[in-house]
């Protein structure tokens, strides 16, 4: 029997699951990391675990201090789980239209919660901003600015990619999936290169992000928009900059809401839209790569966290999507 030194080795390791409807539908494997196995249920716990341990190595974050963030609700989660187990404070910055299950956690967690109204990366009330003002006027403050703190694309380097790459036994033929600050996609991205650059680095963007346009034609350039929580991406973040991506897709969150149902229904996996997306995303990428190859993704967090949204009828009656 394997034990667990502490609370904190529990992050990352997570299985590799073969997806049967995704993998059958293209004569592909298509595999997926079960990152909803993470303690605070995302993979979102990697890059928070990643930008402590920098910071403590780095002697900005000191005992008793306070760690800073402004999040679409998982990196909060796993901030305030990594924080909890080393004797820090979290102050969470959210949007106040992300789902009441993350805001709900975030406060049983026993983060302190700020909520800001949506407003455009321009402006100063952004969360992305407010959150970095409250750090600057604590003492013993940590803003972790998890989209230009490359601390999280490295934990993608050294732990998601390096466990596809054994988990697939080094037979892997392409890797794709969506970007929030960026982190997951350059990472893997970038760990998968170095064990053989002929790997294929798609991007999937959703609909209303930037990034399809920048990597198809060199321009940040958005078009339509979705309702899918932690992807979404309008600029080049310090995460993104330098992402080996060979090949890009534009999902709608009703294609990643078609395979998010049918993963519940036919394989038992309750996820977030983010993960629907992703899949869509590799059935794309083993369209573009052809039949017989070995393709992995990422599920991004457990959809146990969006019963009043994604998973309530009149809720989505109300976004369009069936
Ligand atoms: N899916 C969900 C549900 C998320 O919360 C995030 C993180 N923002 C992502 C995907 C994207 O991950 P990354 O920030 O590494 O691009």
């Amino acid at each position: 029997m394997h034990t667990t030194p502490d609370t904190l080795a529990l992050i990352g390791n997570t299985p590799l699951v073969r997806l049967r409807g995704p993998s059958e539908a293209t004569g592909c494997d298509i595999f997926a990391k079960c990152e909803f196995a993470n303690p605070g249920a995302s993979v979102k716990d990697r890059a928070a675990l990643g930008i402590v341990e920098d910071a403590e190595a780095r002697g900005l974050l000191h005992p008793g201090g306070t760690i800073v963030e402004g999040t679409a609700g998982n990196t909060g989660i796993g901030l305030a789980l990594v924080a909890n187990a080393k004797g820090y404070r979290t102050i969470i910055v959210m949007p106040e239209t992300q789902s009441r299950e993350k805001m709900d956690t975030l406060r049983a967690l026993g983060a302190e919660l700020v909520l800001v109204p949506a407003a455009p990366y321009a402006s100063p009330y952004h969360f992305v901003h407010t959150s970095r003002r409250i750090a600057e006027e604590r003492d013993n403050a940590l803003w972790a600015n998890q989209f230009d703190n490359v601390a999280n694309r490295r934990a993608h380097i050294v732990g998601t990619a390096e466990e596809i790459w054994q988990q697939m036994d080094g037979r892997i033929d392409g890797f794709t999936c969506a970007a929030g600050t960026g982190g997951t996609i350059a990472g893997v991205g970038l760990g998968l290169k170095a064990k053989d650059e002929r790997i294929c680095i798609a991007l999937t963007d959703p609909h209303g992000a930037a990034l399809y346009d920048y990597y198809a034609h060199g321009e940040l350039r958005a078009e339509g928009s979705s309702v899918a929580e932690g992807i979404g991406q309008g600029r080049i973040t310090a995460n993104l900059d330098g992402a080996p991506i060979d090949t890009q897709f534009r999902i709608s969150d009703a294609e990643g809401y078609r395979w998010v149902r049918r993963l519940l229904d036919e394989e038992g996996l309750c996820l977030g839209l983010s993960s629907g997306i992703n899949v869509a995303g590799a059935v794309r990428l083993a369209e573009h790569l052809g039949p017989g190859r070995r393709i992995a993704t990422i599920l991004c967090d457990t959809g146990f966290r969006y019963l009043s949204t994604l998973y309530d009828p009149a809720w989505r009656a109300a976004k369009g999507l069936s």
